[in-house]
């Protein structure tokens, strides 16, 4: 096996790395689907990497679903998947307030229904979810009625994002004992065609900014998706492979958690990127730099049907 980091992964390279591995983590978008469209091979590989008996696992920065709406869209792109293998934000911010904070109350929820409903999955009642309520131009903004059992402020991707949100959200904060976790800090969202839309690293950054504190996050790059993986099924680090598109969440999670990297060129991050991380001789930089990239996971197949 090459030492080297960034190698093109090609020719004997791919089943040396095939058998010295036992797990394979997914990036989902830009790795598996685009939007709605699948990556062309992708359910392929995924299905032909579990006839190989390797365990797959989907891990997204991606808060808007819950694990069985994932395992829905995975199933109606042809990839085989159960929601046990889904680690998204929303399923694990659930996790975090409940086995890491050990959290005793309600949440004030910025995020989505699909967050409200994996929090109710473990026994977590929240307020917050959807518009908010309070319209009008006479309001008392720092006395809005507040849910004296919110014992933490949970911040996810919401589309409802407001200024009474935010009000909110400083209001339960202003409470040092307030619990203040957010999904991922991913600020944009790349559509096709080099648009993109703010991703929910801008809604967080707004609420750390107005409470003057930083919230503990539970994305990607942070190790906690992969503890709270490891610590369900058991995965050696050293065998167990992560792919992503993005060096900055996918890679430097893989290296924080001593998993091998690979990079795959059809979402955000270039090769050209990780060369400049290379280069750059920063230690914190490093670990933004892939063991190995691919065009696309579809260059996986041969080795896997051969
Ligand atoms: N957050 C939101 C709201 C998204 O829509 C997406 C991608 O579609 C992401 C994060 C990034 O997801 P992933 O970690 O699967 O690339
Ligand atoms: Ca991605």
């Amino acid at each position: 096996m090459a030492m080297s980091k960034c190698n093109r992964l090609c020719g004997s390279l791919i089943g040396e790395l095939l058998d010295s591995i036992e797990n394979v983590l997914f990036d989902c978008d830009g790795v598996i689907w685009r939007g709605d469209q699948a990556i062309p091979g992708a359910p392929d590989v995924v299905n032909s990497l579990k006839k190989n008996g390797k365990r797959v696992f989907f891990v997204t920065n991606n808060s808007t679903k819950t694990r069985r709406m994932y395992a829905d869209k995975l199933a109606k792109m042809g990839f085989s998947a159960t929601e046990e293998e889904v680690f998204g934000t929303a399923y694990c911010s659930a996790m975090y307030l409940k086995s890491t904070c050990k959290l005793k109350g309600k949440v004030y929820l910025i995020g989505s229904n699909a967050m409200k409903q994996e929090l109710l999955n473990v026994g977590i009642e929240q307020v917050g979810a959807g518009p908010d309520p309070i319209t009008g131009v006479q309001i008392d903004w720092a006395n809005v009625p507040l849910d004296a059992e919110v014992k933490a402020v949970l911040v996810g991707f919401d589309e409802h994002f407001s200024y009474m949100k935010l009000n909110r959200a400083l209001q339960y904060l202003s409470n040092t004992e307030c619990i203040f976790v957010g999904t991922n800090t991913d600020t944009r969202l790349p559509l096709e065609g080099g648009k993109a839309v703010p991703g929910t690293g801008c809604l967080l950054k707004a609420v750390e900014t107005a409470a003057q504190r930083t919230a503990q996050v539970v994305g990607k790059p942070n190790r906690f998706m992969f503890n709270c993986l490891s610590s369900q099924y058991g995965l050696d680090p050293a065998k167990t492979l992560m792919v992503g598109d993005r060096l900055d969440t996918d890679i430097l999670m893989g290296s924080n958690c001593g998993l091998k990297t690979l990079l795959t060129l059809t979402g955000v991050s270039t090769v050209a990127d990780a060369t400049e991380h290379q280069k750059s001789g920063c230690p914190e930089r490093l670990g933004m730099v892939p063991d190995y990239f691919v065009e696309s996971i579809a260059e996986l197949l041969p080795a896997l049907q051969g």
